[in-house]
């Protein structure tokens, strides 16, 4: 099944209700939003973009992003949304090795990138726009649950960035999800999208399509707090998908201006860690508006989540360990842990998470090698070390390499992170492993100090000493203005390290 047939049904029920919204204004109701979006795939199809064929979003977020993925689908085509924020070289890589034929742009990123491509591209405020996108429409294109609807590209803070093959059975399993694992979805809601649509926020589009909701981006075209903050005041009950270090801006500037986020429905953190101190403290101020999840590229969104109660009901026995872990597995897909061989392991035990079920890829684009590594009878090797307790709730401890193994124990950057975090004069703080000849690794913290605190190395190696084992305490501190971040808000280890080893 095709998933534009969603729009296709919330239109031909609630037409005139309103859809998209840039900043204060609706720009479409649900009638237009779908004419639009299959006038657009009619008008693919007239420059022959057939079924699977490729067609590339260099996009920052606007309400004509929605328009042109769900034209897209409607055309049986193949999104590639591409995070705006990368370099224009960075794009014309993801365009050639997707093979897109055609790059839907903003004016803002146009430009640079014709000059790092040759692929058609069209610019969504162009007059070429206007007139694709408003003659007769088509239906939706016949699919399958496993044809292609999404090439995800990872990060690629490790090397050259993967295509996912995300299938529509897959965005299907993650929409339905939702409701069930993360947050009920009403028609009274709206979706804010203070997070790029090319990523997390653009895949949690189509529950809200298939719920009537509105659809808010934002008019400054990316994340800005106060802007949140207004826009939830006047237009809640509002949910968003929000990466950490967007939640921790949030609440410093909610805290700074005595906002506290009326409007605000649900924000659903992920994509990274959330320190317990963060997240504590913004519980606190915003009230039980928050659920995590876990995922990644290659089971969008949906390997667990963490419930509004689980993040905020202080009364339960073991809430404070809850806090600190991803939750349970969502509805539709098995997380275990395993061993360097892949073989199971039990509660307590760390190894790699596993993940099998209906949301994970069936591989990577043209890259069978890549596929071979992550997907191992059916199961998908995450690359993150984690443990589950007896109540199947699932602790990150880090990405496999970023472990430290320094005199060969296992180092999780993370704990010591979380120890750090709770000394008053860290604001920020990112541990790594610096190669040592006695050791392997030693342990080595990056802290950016707190606002009118000073960075004090003797003060942290004694909070350490309080708080952790001896042997996982830094044994040197670096003070460091900014941690270097992708576009994402990911702290880049990869970054860090390379400094090491450019300053010692
Ligand atoms: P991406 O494919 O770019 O979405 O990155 C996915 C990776 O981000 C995962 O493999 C994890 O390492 C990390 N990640 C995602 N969600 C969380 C979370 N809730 N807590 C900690 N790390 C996370």
């Amino acid at each position: 099944m095709n998933l534009a047939l969603w729009l296709e049904r919330t239109a031909a029920v609630s037409g005139d209700r309103p859809a998209l919204m840039h900043g204060e204004t609706v720009v479409a109701d649900y009638s237009t939003f779908h004419a639009r979006a299959a006038a657009l795939a009619k008008a693919l199809g007239a420059r022959d973009i057939a079924s699977g064929d490729r067609v590339a979003l260099f996009m920052k977020n606007c309400p004509d992003y929605l328009v042109v993925l769900y034209g897209i689908w409607i055309a049986g085509a193949v999104a590639v949304p591409i995070n705006a924020k990368l370099h224009a070289k960075e794009a014309a890589f993801i365009i050639g090795n997707a093979g897109a034929a055609v790059a839907f742009v903003t004016p803002d990123l146009g430009p640079a990138l014709a000059e790092a491509t040759d692929v058609l591209l069209i610019d969504v405020t162009s007059d070429r726009f206007a007139g694709m996108t408003s003659g007769e429409g088509r239906a939706a294109a016949p699919k399958d649950k496993d044809d292609l609807a999404w090439l995800f590209y990872t990060s690629g803070t490790t090397g050259r960035p993967k295509g996912v093959r995300i299938t529509h059975g897959m965005l299907m399993a993650t929409s339905l999800a939702y409701p069930v694992d993360v947050d009920a979805v009403s028609r009274e809601d709206a979706a804010l999208y203070a997070a790029p649509m090319s990523h997390g926020a653009g895949i949690y589009a189509p529950i809200h399509v298939l719920k009537g909701a509105r659809h808010i981006c934002p008019a400054s075209g990316g994340f800005d707090a106060d802007e949140v903050l207004d826009l939830s005041q006047q237009y809640g009950p509002i949910s968003m998908f929000m990466a950490p270090t967007m939640v921790r801006r949030l609440t410093d500037r909610a805290k700074a201006a005595g906002r506290h986020g009326d409007g605000i429905k649900t924000i659903v953190y992920g994509g990274g860690p959330m320190y317990r101190a963060d997240i504590e403290e913004a519980v606190d101020w915003f009230g039980p508006k928050f659920v995590q999840i876990y995922g990644q590229g290659e089971c969008p969104m949906a390997i667990s989540a963490l419930s509004r109660d689980d993040v905020a009901d202080r009364t339960h026995p073991r809430w404070r360990e809850r806090l600190v872990s991803v939750g349970r597995a969502q509805s539709v897909v098995e997380v275990r842990i395993g061993d360097a061989d892949g073989q199971p392991l039990g509660p307590g035990e760390i190894g790699e998470i596993m993940v099998r079920g209906l949301p994970v890829m069936p591989g990577y684009w043209e890259n069978p090698e890549a596929s071979a590594k992550a997907l191992r009878d059916g199961w998908l090797m995450t690359g993150d070390v984690g443990v589950l307790d007896d109540d199947g709730y699932l602790t990150l401890q880090d990405r496999s390499k970023d472990v430290i193994i320094s005199g060969g124990t296992n180092i999780y950057p993370r704990e010591v992170e979380e120890a750090l975090l709770t000394h008053a004069s860290v604001h920020e703080v990112s541990v790594v492993g610096r190669p040592s000849a006695e050791w392997g690794e030693d342990v080595v913290a990056f802290v950016v100090a707190a606002p009118g605190k000073s960075f004090d190395p003797v003060a942290l190696d004694a909070h350490c000493l309080s708080e952790i084992a001896r042997f996982k305490r830094p044994k040197a501190y670096f003070e460091i203005a900014e941690l270097p971040k992708n576009n994402y808000g990911k702290v880049l280890k990869t970054e860090l390290r390379k400094r090491l080893e450019e300053t010692t």
